[in-house]
């Protein structure tokens, strides 16, 4: 079972049994408040119209207006974005923040798109989500695929067309155009108060604790970067063109150089750019795919790339004694099962990526209140409600003896619940 919104009702339906949550509240939360398909024309640079679908899922607002990213991936899918909306809602109410769930997307694969078409079909899409947006009523932000500049031309084209400033309609800008200290590598931030948390529970030192992961984009290689700076040995990393394995540990700003070089992450063992033939397939460094990258005999396994990875097919072979899941969705509820019954720790996505939306939701507060705060202060809120969150997920796993995900979606459901009915 690996469509995403199945995934994410096989969740909720077991979080539900478990708290025995309100039966109207419950038949609520089984689909959306609003979906929306968009067809976006775009006039490429050839002369030629291409035209595009997307969509806005806006899954629940009892906490807040809804939020959520926008991804632009070429496997962008009704039941995909719906799932992720529904997260983002569970995500809110598992920190606590004052917002509700929405999630957008585009099937395009931007890779193939130069700058002015990419441009043209941002516009586009605001041009036909634009009603339902907005400071107060849903406030976009990046996901896969989309960046700060992305951000930037969908500000413009909405406050163009309201005809007024509204800086907080959209997260994840650009610093000069309104975005917040700290934005940029809060995903991995968070990710990182919880490693460090987790590391207190369970008992491991960053220089004798291994770690993989999986993606290096924003998330997975701020996350790099942040834990190799903690001391964390960082031994494997990878990206859609596979990765790299090497026992001694990884330099992320190194393999991160090489990327930008053009090269593939394998070509961090020849120290440069280099030819798939010149990576080596054995020996202390080598490369390795992205399936082997996630049943490597590690301490922690950071999912950081993309949903359904960790599946009842590969879940038995994981060795890792913890996952910190800073992708949504990478691990299927049957393999939830196995990996709970195997005694292996998963902190799940709502809680591990919560980091970004939190600091989402802290450039939207400012935008709306028209202030700007230094890195120091964002840093600060966002650990306090990182640990408080992971805090109260932990004691929840222990009162009801279930694995953190489900403890996170009681948290947070009591919370959707009570202001539902309120
Ligand atoms: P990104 O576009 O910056 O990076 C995605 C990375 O995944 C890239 O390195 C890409 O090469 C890699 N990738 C793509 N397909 C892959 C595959 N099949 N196997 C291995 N790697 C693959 O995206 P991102 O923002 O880092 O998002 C990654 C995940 O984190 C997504 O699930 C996203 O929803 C989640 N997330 C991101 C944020 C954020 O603030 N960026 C916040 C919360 C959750």
């Amino acid at each position: 079972m690996n469509n995403p919104f199945q995934n994410a009702m096989a969740q909720l339906d077991k979080a539900a049994k478990i708290m025995n949550l309100d039966k109207n509240v419950h038949e609520i939360l089984k689909q959306p408040d609003r979906l929306l398909t968009v067809s976006i024309p775009v006039k490429m640079d050839n002369g030629e119209l291409k035209v595009f679908t997307g969509y806005r899922s806006q899954y629940n607002n009892a906490l807040g207006p809804y939020k959520g990213g926008i991804r632009y991936h070429w496997n962008v899918s009704i039941d995909e974005v719906k799932a992720l909306s529904f997260w983002m809602m569970v995500k809110c109410a598992t920190v606590n923040i004052p917002m509700g769930g929405g999630k957008g997307g585009v099937i395009v694969n931007p890779k193939e798109l130069s700058e002015g078409e990419l441009e043209r079909l941002s516009r586009g899409y605001i041009q036909k989500i634009w009603p339902l947006i907005g400071s107060d009523k849903d406030v976009p932000a990046p996901d896969v695929y989309t960046t700060p500049q992305i951000m930037a031309w969908m500000r413009d084209e909405f406050e163009k067309i309201i005809g007024r400033k509204d800086p907080g309609v959209i997260t994840g800008k650009p610093l000069d155009q309104g975005g917040s200290e700290g934005r940029g590598f809060s995903t991995g931030q968070g990710g990182v108060y919880c490693v460090r948390e987790l590391a207190k529970k369970m008992g491991f030192e960053p220089a004798k604790t291994t770690v993989a992961i999986q993606g290096f984009g924003n998330a997975g290689s701020f996350m790099a970067k942040l834990l190799h700076q903690l001391g964390y040995k960082i031994v494997a990393v990878s990206d859609s063109k596979g990765g790299v394995y090497n026992k001694d540990g990884i330099d992320p700003d190194k393999a991160e150089e090489i990327k930008k070089a053009g090269g593939m992450l394998g070509c961090y063992c020849v120290g440069t750019v280099c030819s798939l033939e010149q990576i080596p397939n054995d020996g202390t460094c080598r490369g390795i795919s992205n399936e082997e990258i996630l049943e490597l005999d590690v301490d922690i396994l950071v999912p950081a790339a993309l949903e359904n990875q960790i599946t009842k097919d590969n879940a038995e072979r994981i060795k890792a004694k913890a996952i910190v899941e800073l992708a949504n969705g990478p691990t299927t509820p049957e393999a939830d099962e196995i990996l709970f019954k195997r005694g292996i720790t998963v902190v799940p996505d709502v809680l591990a990526n919560a980091g970004g939306v939190t600091v989402s939701y802290f450039e939207w507060d400012q935008n709306v209140k028209g202030e700007h705060w230094a890195e120091i202060a964002v840093l600060q809120k966002l650990e306090k409600i990182m640990v408080n969150a992971f805090d109260e997920v932990w004691e929840t796993k222990e009162k009801y003896g279930v694995d953190m995900r489900t403890a996170a979606f009681v948290k947070a459901m009591e919370r959707v619940a009570a202001r539902i009915k309120a």
